[in-house]
């Protein structure tokens, strides 16, 4: 397993196209747009490899035996389910901040098990191979991304009736030894620093859309892939690194990219579906149920910093023996931890499928996602209000610093005696960051918007059989005209 420093070396030798304001960036990861982003990622690889959490954060491989980290294992279990869980609240914690590496590992349980299903049911080969391209994921202890989202167009129109065809990824040629794919996937966590893209379609697709039903594994330095490096909420606080403004030393959210392909080349051995749309359903299903779950975890993860710091915060400001706000806290509590209640449920409620890992729940795990969409706006609302107006006009380090004013500022700002104005800044913009638009869209729109699951929960809720049971349990149909 990498730690680290060998991760973010092994990046350097990578020779992606990343755009980024209109630039071509010539040393990515070292940019600071996106070096925190890296950071975040290179303190997973450091949590695996450091043996303290070895429980948590390692496994040991269903291909091999070997030692792994957990964001390229099966799961193998519900117990493998549950330490999922487990790890993603525990660096969720620790770097409070997202940290991009769950969707590659529901990608590749996703992958695994449909691959299984399709090779079953019609003889092809894209299990051998996926399990091949895995075994080197394992080995090498790559970073994946999961590029399931299309830019969609005109969403009244399925991919083959939009005007332009490539507003959906596809196959665009067929040859003996791959296939060639042209379009784009949008808001894509973490692509930029992984070694590896997977692919996937994002819905399910009849004979006639048998061309968008693609899913492969694309090196991010493939020819004609290119990325584009989005936007945040605040990231320009990201080139004030060493200041109190810059917020986080990690970034908010996760670094999402546009990826474009331009007639990309995808050897065979990288391609795992090809025309089967049929089963593309069944591929987003499965990710979904596991991705949605996932949200009760690192959530809860960044949530226990939120926490803390607008404890500490109130406590500045006096307030946190004051009984109003001390129940806003224990609603934060309330709501964070009935999202990691849903999150461990749909884990223990989990079944084996076909290829041998397990799927979560998921009516649990898509229950876990809606109420995520609304909480983490609560939490948030609740944060903005204990924490006071200074989230929204506090003056700059720049100001703090100056010979002119920063005095000035120092003993107008001043909290609870003990604490510095230091101290307040920083709990400030860390609470402004992980409460900004861009943390809280993600959590509404991350892993499908809200409806999205609503359609779920209803199919799974199986109305027919609760209408039975009332009839029985009331004893309808049994009276007299
Ligand atoms: C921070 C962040 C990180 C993300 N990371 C990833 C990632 O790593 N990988 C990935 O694949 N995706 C990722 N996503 C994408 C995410 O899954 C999508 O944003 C989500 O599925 C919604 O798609 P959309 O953004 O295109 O919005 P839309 O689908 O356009 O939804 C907007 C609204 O339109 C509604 N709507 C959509 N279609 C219809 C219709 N036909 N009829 C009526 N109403 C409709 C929706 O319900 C919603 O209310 C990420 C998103 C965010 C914000």
């Amino acid at each position: 397993m990498m730690n680290g420093a060998q991760y973010v070396e092994s990046l350097k030798k990578l020779k992606p196209r990343i755009f980024y304001r209109g630039v071509r960036l010539d040393d990515p990861y070292g940019h600071p747009a996106l070096a925190p982003h890296v950071r975040t990622a290179a303190a997973t690889y450091d949590l695996a490899a450091g043996g303290q959490h070895d429980e948590i954060m390692t496994a040991t491989s269903n291909l091999d035996g070997a030692k792994i980290s957990r964001f390229t294992h099966l799961f193998w279990s519900v117990d493998d389910l549950i330490r999922k869980i487990a790890m993603l609240r525990l660096i969720g914690r620790e770097t409070g901040t997202c940290f991009q590496r769950c969707v590659g590992l529901d990608a590749i349980n996703a992958l695994w098990s449909v691959t299984y299903d399709v090779d079953k049911a019609k003889g092809t080969e894209y299990h051998r191979r996926f399990r091949t391209f895995l075994a080197r994921l394992q080995r090498e202890d790559l970073m994946s991304a999961g590029a399931m989202t299309d830019p969609k167009g005109d969403r009244s129109l399925a991919p083959w009736q939009q005007a332009d065809p490539d507003l959906y990824v596809h196959i665009v040629l067929r040859r003996p030894d791959g296939v060639v794919i042209r379009g784009a996937k949008t808001h894509i966590t973490g692509a930029a620093n992984s070694h590896e893209i997977f692919v996937m379609p994002t819905l399910g697709l009849p004979p006639e859309g048998a061309d968008y039903a693609v899913a492969c594994a694309v090196p991010i330095d493939a020819p004609g892939l290119s990325l584009v490096f989005g936007r945040q909420s605040n990231d320009e606080r990201k080139e004030e690194a060493g200041t109190i403004d810059c917020g986080t030393e990690w970034g908010v959210v996760g670094g999402e990219s546009t990826l474009i392909f331009e007639d990309v080349f995808v050897p065979n051995e990288r391609v795992f579906m090809a025309g089967e749309g049929e089963f593309a359903g069944s591929l987003v299903d499965r990710f979904s149920a596991w991705h949605r779950a996932n949200y009760g975890g690192c959530k809860a993860g960044n949530a226990d910093v939120l926490l803390g710091a607008t404890a500490l915060l109130a406590e500045i400001h006096g307030t946190i023996k004051n009984s109003i706000v001390r129940d806003k806290l224990t609603e934060i509590v309330h709501l964070v931890e009935t999202n990691f209640a849903g999150a461990i449920g749909s884990s223990a409620l989990g079944k084996r499928l076909p290829a041998g890992n397990w799927l979560v729940d998921p009516l649990l795990a898509n229950t876990v996602k809606q109420n995520v969409t609304r909480f983490v706006y609560q939490v948030g609302r609740l944060t903005h209000d204990i924490a006071g107006g200074l989230l929204s006009t506090l003056p700059s380090d720049a100001d703090f610093q100056s010979s002119e004013v920063g005095g000035l500022l120092e003993k107008y700002f001043a909290g609870k005696e003990g604490f510095s104005t230091v101290d307040k800044r920083k709990l400030c913009r860390y609470i402004e960051g992980m409460t900004s638009v861009s943390t809280l869209v993600e959590a509404l729109h991350g892993a499908g918007s809200p409806q999205a699951q609503r359609i779920v929960m209803l199919r799974q809720a199986d109305l027919p059989e609760k209408t039975r049971q009332a009839k029985k349990v009331i004893g309808l149909g049994k009276d007299r005209k």
